[in-house]
């Protein structure tokens, strides 16, 4: 009987299950979405039911499509949204409150007290985050204040705190348990010592009894009870989704590095043991636990990059398919000298702005759609382009190559650009799905269904290679007016 390994993907949109083979390849995609609450502007809600039935429901779909018996899963593997809170009842397992997401910003003004009573540099120090609502304890902080009574009941031990991994996995197994990646997004979690902290604990005056255990990303973590899908089964790896797609493009070794295309872009470069302290504001997380120690990442992430094509599409009007874009940017020569800024929410590392918001520069008259289509695709690539050159100056080397996935790395001419402003190869792997791949193989990496990391790797390969092709000149004239045209933007301080 073959057997395969089953991923769980918990989204911020949808529960996907995926399932795969020895070869890394998908057997079965299902999905199912799940509403989004937003109970005021800038707060951000699930309802933590609706994420389990929706993992369950397409965990069960996709074992029907695949035609398989639950017996033949040899193992499941978790992945998820990271940060988002989840508290609940011990003895029951009921959610006191909704899950709060992590793009809630309701917490902002919590935060920057932080900021004002000088706790950035202790924050930063031992969780290599910077104080924002981003991450769960202001979050946590928020649900302890906010429900009657709950502060008493959580020193009484009666409460769980966890992110979605520890949700589902308490609903799977009855366990409350978490993995370093997931916890070291919680700005409770010391990365270097690798334990929960209890200065950090103190400072946000959370009782240790509602966090979950800690164990290896790539470890025994349960089994699923009997009626769920029909037989127990082993769950042998918790990852957060950003570190769960770096695995599964099998950026193994120090320097390697992944960048996720979708709504907003994430990239990640993995640097080995080491944590190391970003000089450029950018995010020291760890990236798994595979059972013999820490290993660590910088992240950087692109609050606009997809959805700068979403604008296009839906405000601008300008295509009616995310996909028009590419033709649309090839039909001119060059961007006309237009660039686009798309800092409609603030923007990201290394920047690191709040208040910036989005501009068009260089408009002529003989600007037409096209050069704006062609400066938004461009837009995309420049903001990871200055994540690439913040992780190589934190690490003080070069990266060699990058790895691409997410929604708009479908894009041929934003790929192509991408490599050319780099002036590094860019390869996209043949199974898009990394972030379920990455929970996958870190699950059949316990089990031997997979026999090491040189086997997986030897799965990876590219369906398409971009290399540079534009002279070192433009590269360089290009990327200055970008930059001229951020600082233009973050001048702009409108009354
Ligand atoms: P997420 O997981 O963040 O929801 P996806 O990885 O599904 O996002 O990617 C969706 C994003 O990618 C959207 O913002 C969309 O505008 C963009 N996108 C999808 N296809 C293309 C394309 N061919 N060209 C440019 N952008 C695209």
């Amino acid at each position: 009987m073959d057997k395969f390994i089953l991923a769980l993907d918990q989204g911020t949109t949808s529960s996907r299950a995926a399932i795969f083979n020895r070869q890394g390849r998908i057997l079965a995609l299902a999905k199912q979405e799940f509403p989004q609450i937003y109970p005021r502007p800038g707060w951000v809600e699930h309802n933590p039911l609706d994420i389990w039935k929706s993992q369950l429901a397409s965990c069960r779909s996709a074992l029907k499509m695949a035609d398989l018996k639950p017996e033949q899963i040899a193992a499941i593997g978790i992945t998820n949204q990271r940060e988002t809170t989840v508290l609940w009842e011990r003895d029951t397992g009921k959610p006191v409150y909704n899950a709060i997401v992590w793009q809630c910003r309701r917490t902002a003004e919590y935060c920057e007290k932080l900021i004002g009573n000088g706790q950035e540099s202790l924050i930063r120090n031992k969780t290599g985050l910077l104080p924002d609502p981003y991450f769960s304890a202001s979050k946590i902080r928020w649900i302890l204040d906010n429900v009657p009574g709950l502060q008493d009941r959580a020193l009484k031990g009666e409460i769980c705190f966890g992110t979605i991994d520890s949700w589902l996995l308490f609903n799977l197994t009855g366990n409350h348990l978490t993995d370093p990646s997931n916890a070291s997004r919680t700005m409770l979690f010391n990365i270097r010592t690798g334990k929960w902290d209890r200065e950090l604990l103190k400072l946000f005056d959370i009782p240790v009894q509602i966090l979950p255990e800690i164990k290896p990303s790539s470890g025994l973590f349960g089994h699923t009870a009997k009626g769920l899908l029909g037989v127990e089964i082993p769950i042998c790896s918790v990852i957060g989704d950003q570190q769960a797609a770096l695995f599964g493009q099998c950026c193994f070794t120090p320097g390697s590095a992944k960048s996720t295309y979708g709504t907003g872009c994430f990239t990640l470069v993995n640097t080995g043991k080491t944590p190391v302290a970003s000089k450029n504001r950018l995010l020291t997380t760890v990236a798994w636990d595979l059972g013999d120690g820490l290993e660590y990442a910088l992240e950087g992430a692109v609050f606009v990059g997809g959805a700068v094509i979403q604008w296009l599409r839906d405000e601008m009007k300008l295509i009616k398919a995310a996909a028009e874009s590419e033709k649309l940017a090839h039909s001119v020569k060059n961007s006309g000298g237009v660039y686009v800024v798309p800092a409609f929410v603030g923007l990201g590392a290394p920047y690191w702005n709040p208040n910036a918001r989005g501009s068009i520069l260089g408009l002529t008259r003989g600007t037409n759609p096209a050069h704006i289509a062609r400066a938004a695709l461009e837009s995309i690539a420049f903001q990871c382009a200055d994540l690439i050159s913040a992780f190589e100056s934190d690490i003080g080397g070069k990266i060699e190559l990058l790895r691409a996935d997410g929604g708009a790395a479908a894009n041929a001419f934003l790929m192509q650009f991408q490599a050319d402003l780099l002036d590094i190869p860019l390869e996209l792997p043949s199974v898009p799905e990394t972030t379920a791949l990455g929970a996958a193989y870190l699950a059949g990496l316990h089990t031997g269904y997979w026999k090491d990391q040189a086997e997986i790797s030897a799965n990876w390969i590219p369906v398409e290679r971009f290399v540079s092709r534009m002279k070192p000149e433009e590269r360089r004239r290009m990327t200055a007016n970008w930059h001229k045209a951020v600082n233009a933007t973050l001048s702009f301080l409108p009354e």
